[in-house]
């Protein structure tokens, strides 16, 4: 492009908060063929509220339910959605995930004194493991509690019911032993599902790509119109990536839209990497182009302003 089309083209980005990263990222833009969604911040607000908090009870005498190991076992009185919203967020109160917040925030509304963890282990795109003053306590997905042993079996179907809902469910362990599932939800921002139809009009694929679980993946997929087939959820941190090489080994050209620390190697990898202006450095660093709107929207406004700068070039 002449250094002209150029300038004219940032400059039209630019009035929309859209911000290239060069002329070259310019040009790229219009020949994207793909655009790939991270979930929680970019197509939904990130915002969790805790929504659910369920006991899972065993079948006991009533005499006491083997929690704790030593003298301090919790008897079946004592195991209440309060008990089990304490010592989940007693652990994560020592970790920043957009989860964590929601749990914590929700057990002081409810009147829980919250106090931090002694110790914490994040297992990325899995969940938490703390050392707290009630125990060891694990709160994350199914394959977290197996990694430590612990059977999830039992909380199968509240968890499938509460992800059927479109919420992220967690199991919740004390020593050794399943508690309970707890439930957070976040809303789908309003210009989602608009952004997702205008790119599919113009002949793009729209998938999405996220670490939370299929159910919930689907749910939100179906409420912004995104394709089933399309949807890769469960995907780890470190494997964000691959999906988008194993997109691009198939000749398409993909661009990667993510907010999160997690989403940078596959902004890097990705044909146009596209970060969202609220999102992390380490994701703005990463990306060739950041949206400062957070509006999903602004992704057909960019490849517009590409091709304007190539009709202007022509
Ligand atoms: P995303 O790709 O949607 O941004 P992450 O990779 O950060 O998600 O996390 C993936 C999944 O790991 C979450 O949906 C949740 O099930 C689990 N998880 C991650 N961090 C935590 C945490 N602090 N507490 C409980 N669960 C967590
Ligand atoms: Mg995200």
């Amino acid at each position: 492009a002449t250094p002209a089309a150029t300038m004219v083209g940032t400059a039209i980005g630019a009035s929309h908060g859209i911000l290239f990263k060069g002329g070259d990222v310019l040009e790229r833009v219009r020949d994207v063929d793909t655009v790939i969604f991270d979930k929680t911040g970019t197509l939904t607000k990130g915002e969790m509220t805790l929504t659910d908090v369920r006991v899972l009870r065993p079948e006991t005498d009533g005499a006491g339910v083997d929690v704790v190991s030593g003298d301090d076992s919790v008897t079946d009185e004592e195991l209440t959605e309060e008990f089990l919203l304490d010592v989940a967020a007693g652990a994560e109160a020592g970790s920043e995930h957009p989860i964590a917040e929601a749990v914590v925030e929700g057990a002081r509304e409810r009147g829980i004194d919250v106090s931090d963890p002694d110790a914490l282990q994040n297992v990325a795109g899995k969940g938490i493991r703390a050392r707290t003053g009630r125990g060891d306590v694990l709160v994350g997905k199914p394959d977290l509690l197996r990694e430590y042993d612990v059977d999830p079996s039992a909380a199968e179907e509240t968890m499938a019911e509460l992800e059927r809902e479109g919420k992220t469910a967690m199991l919740v362990a004390l020593d050794d032993r399943l508690l309970g599932v707890l439930a957070v939800a976040d809303e789908v921002k309003p210009e989602s599902s608009m952004a997702v139809s205008a790119l599919r009009e113009r002949g793009l694929t729209v998938m999405l790509v996220t670490g939370d679980n299929e159910r919930t993946a689907r749910a939100v997929a179906d409420q912004v119109g995104i394709d089933p087939d399309n949807v890769r959820a469960g995907v780890l941190p470190e494997d964000k990536a691959s999906v988008v090489e194993e997109i691009q080994s198939d000749g398409h050209r993909a661009m990667m839209v993510g907010d999160g620390v997690n989403d940078a190697p596959a902004l890097a990898a990705a044909f146009v990497g596209t970060a969202l202006g609220s999102g992390t450095d380490v994701a703005i660093e990463a990306a060739d182009v950041t949206l400062m709107r957070d509006d999903p929207a602004d992704v057909l406004r960019a490849i517009n302003v590409s091709e304007g700068t190539l009709a202007k070039i022509k």
